[in-house]
């Protein structure tokens, strides 16, 4: 069988490409908004900021203690929106547990969203009116698109149903006219699904979820998982999984996540 390793790498220069062009000439500022001492977080911002920097956006840098109350974030948060020297604003998540996430986006400009968290773009999103949605579901959109695997028609397994990556991006395919069954934790018989499925995309982050079994022969993987296994970074279907099965997968690390900082970026365009 024939296997197409979907690496994000050129999906990202492509649009990398493209951004340079629209960027040109433009003033741009991205703001990263960051509560708290998450160190995920702490790393997308990094990357995010290198990611900027490296396509010419000038960044600010928000970051406040763990200690912040719900008011003062909403305050600081409000402030950064009503700037006109800022173009976007990507809150970091997670949040301190004691930080109402609902409340504090509210105080953002929708206009100045870049990753569809105010539920003005949700349901902007919900209505199939914005092109706008999360970077994540987008840079998987943005891969199935790049390497031609078709949907429509097609019998998607959306394993994951989060906010940020399983919930929009099963929209996101409704709006391409595939047939998608949304798992959950509580799905009974998972691999009986996943098996029929011309394309698994799995957003939970559990490695080793989605075994070889599961896995229809020549069917499509978009591995979303990240997890630190023993220090490595991996997905949630072992890398041997996909070899023996998939027509085509994306690697972790090297898919989907190389295409997501760009998409931020993207949403810059918003704007103009
Ligand atoms: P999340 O909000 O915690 O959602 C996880 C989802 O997985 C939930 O819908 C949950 O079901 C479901 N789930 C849990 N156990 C399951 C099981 N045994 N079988 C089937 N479904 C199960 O997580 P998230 O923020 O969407 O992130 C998911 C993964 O994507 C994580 O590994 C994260 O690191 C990764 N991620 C990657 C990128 C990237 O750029 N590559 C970006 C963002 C996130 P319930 O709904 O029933 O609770």
């Amino acid at each position: 069988m024939e296997q197409t390793i979907l690496y994000g790498k050129p999906v990202a220069d492509a649009i990398r490409q493209q951004l340079k062009e629209k960027f040109a000439g433009r003033d741009l500022t991205l703001a990263t908004f960051l509560v708290g001492d998450n160190p995920a977080a702490k790393v997308y911002k990094r990357s995010l900021l290198k990611t900027a920097a490296s396509l010419g956006v000038k960044t600010r840098d928000v970051e406040l203690p763990e200690a912040t109350t719900q008011e003062e974030a909403e305050i600081r948060l409000r402030e950064l929106s009503e700037d006109p020297a800022i173009t976007g604003i990507l809150p970091l998540m997670p949040l301190p547990r004691h930080i109402s996430k609902l409340d504090l986006i509210q105080q953002l400009d929708p206009e100045k969203d870049m990753d569809c968290v105010h539920p003005m773009n949700s349901g902007r999103l919900y209505l199939g009116i914005t092109p706008w949605g999360p970077c994540t579901p987008r840079a998987c959109m943005a891969i199935l698109d790049h390497y031609d695997v078709p949907l429509e028609g097609s019998n998607v397994a959306m394993v994951g149903y989060g906010e940020v990556v399983g919930r929009p991006l099963t929209l996101m395919l409704m709006g391409r006219y595939a047939t998608v069954t949304v798992c959950r934790s509580r799905t009974k018989n998972l691999p009986a699904i996943t098996r029929q499925a011309d394309v698994i995309i799995s957003a939970v982050g559990k490695p080793g979820l989605i075994t070889e079994d599961m896995i229809k022969e020549g069917a499509v993987v978009i591995d979303v998982g990240i997890n630190s296994v023993e220090g490595k970074l991996v997905g949630d279907v072992p890398e041997a999984a996909k070899q023996a099965k998939a027509s085509a997968y994306t690697p972790v690390p090297g898919g989907v996540g190389v295409v997501s900082n760009l998409m931020v970026m993207e949403t810059l365009t918003r704007s103009f």
